[in-house]
């Protein structure tokens, strides 16, 4: 097929969901996407920040692939290694006790929604179900985490929503309007991605999380999107020196497949028991070899390397004319300008650049690994575009 059939039968087949682009992506390497007509692009989307590493890489390929060989699929029902070792990896980066994995950062939070109010439960019976999630957060797209989200936009047509959910503004005041005796968890993401790249303030979270410890309720940071050494960080909630009860990430945990992770610390080790919560694709076999070797790369080095990748992207988008304002930490930077986003990614898409936008902004998550002369070429087309 090729790209004058692709496009015609995508919108007379697919369910009707998407704004694609106007790109049929084919193949690529490292930083560089190739699309149908052979028209090469930089990559700073990552497919959503999914190929962390990169297109085509070869450390995450060979793990996978290596992993095919043997077995595709194990059920839940049996144990097997790379579930395991992915696990135990990351509980040691990150002091978790447990992990449950689903296939997607909405699993993930599923995962936590349920554990949180079920830790509720055991201890004080009962009634003391409410999630407290922020005003613009985003936390996927199943019911549950739709209600989640704190977007009126989200809570239209496919109600009724779940009950138990309550929005703050993103401030000290904010939770405390919101908190009641039936609060059991409050949810945030430490960088706001589908809602502009929005940095949560350090100081605003680390008295959430005393609010929080103080009243025994539990603190789930999302890092679905902000996880995974994205932002120079393991996880996000590092660079503010927080404890959460709960963490989910998906994303860029995976490499490129489908996993999500819930983790579970010290509190909440022991909610779940048999028969609680489970899947058949979570934890797939093929998905959590790919991911151990993400995360075995994930390292102090690298970690340095994103912040100053990060810092050196922020510097020169923010001298383009018509910027008016940068946002984000290590590699997830948002962009704000005085025209529509969607507008710019286009134009930027039309010089051999991907981005993506969030909400008013353009969105840039490129590959942890990419180069320096690929970030000047990719700041040159922003430059090109932005400042026209
Ligand atoms: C993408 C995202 C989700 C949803 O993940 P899916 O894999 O699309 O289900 C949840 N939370 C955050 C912060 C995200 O960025």
């Amino acid at each position: 097929m090729d790209r004058s059939q692709i496009i015609p039968d995508d919108k007379k087949f697919i369910a009707n969901t998407y704004a694609r682009f106007d790109i049929v992506v084919k193949e690529g390497h490292g930083s560089k996407i190739v699309d149908s007509e052979g028209k090469e692009y930089i990559d700073c989307a990552t497919g959503i920040g999914v190929n962390i590493f990169g297109v085509n890489d070869t450390v995450w390929k060979d793990a996978v692939t290596a992993q095919i060989d043997k077995v595709q699929h194990v059920c839940n029902l049996y144990y097997s290694e790379p579930q395991v070792e992915l696990a135990e990896l990351l509980c040691e980066k990150t002091g978790a006790k447990k992990v449950f994995f689903g296939n997607s950062g909405a699993e993930a939070n599923e995962c936590a929604i349920k554990v949180a109010r079920k830790y509720s439960y055991d201890k004080y019976g009962s009634g003391r179900h409410e999630i407290i999630t922020l005003k613009n957060s985003f936390h996927g797209r199943t019911i549950a985490t739709l209600t989640a989200t704190g977007q009126n936009e989200f809570h239209k047509y496919f109600g009724p929503f779940l009950e138990g959910f309550r929005y703050a503004e993103p401030n000290l005041n904010g939770i405390i309007s919101e908190y009641s005796e039936k609060t059991c968890a409050v949810m945030i993401e430490v960088i706001q991605g589908e809602s502009g790249v929005n940095a949560l303030d350090g100081e605003f979270l680390r008295k959430v999380e005393r609010f929080c410890k103080e009243r025994d309720i539990l603190l789930i940071c999302d890092e679905v999107q902000c996880g995974n050494g994205r932002t120079g960080y393991m996880y996000a909630y590092e660079a503010h020196g927080l404890h959460p009860d709960i963490v989910t990430t998906a994303k860029g945990l995976g490499g490129g497949l489908p996993i999500g992770a819930c983790m579970l610390f010290d509190k909440c080790e022991r909610t779940l028991s048999f028969g609680d919560h489970g899947t058949t694709f979570g934890g797939n076999p093929v998905a959590c070899a790919g991911a151990v070797s993400i995360v075995k790369r994930i390292d102090k080095d690298l970690l340095l390397e994103v912040q100053g990748k990060g810092a050196y992207l922020k510097k020169n988008i923010s001298m383009i004319k018509n910027v008016k304002g940068v946002s984000g930490m290590g590699l997830m930077i948002g962009i704000e300008t005085d025209r529509p986003a969607r507008e710019i990614a286009e134009k930027c898409l039309q010089r051999g650049l991907i981005v993506l936008t969030a909400h008013n902004k353009v969105r840039l998550l490129p590959p942890l690994n990419i180069t320096k002369s690929e970030m000047d070429e990719a700041l040159g087309i922003l430059k090109e575009v932005i400042s026209q």
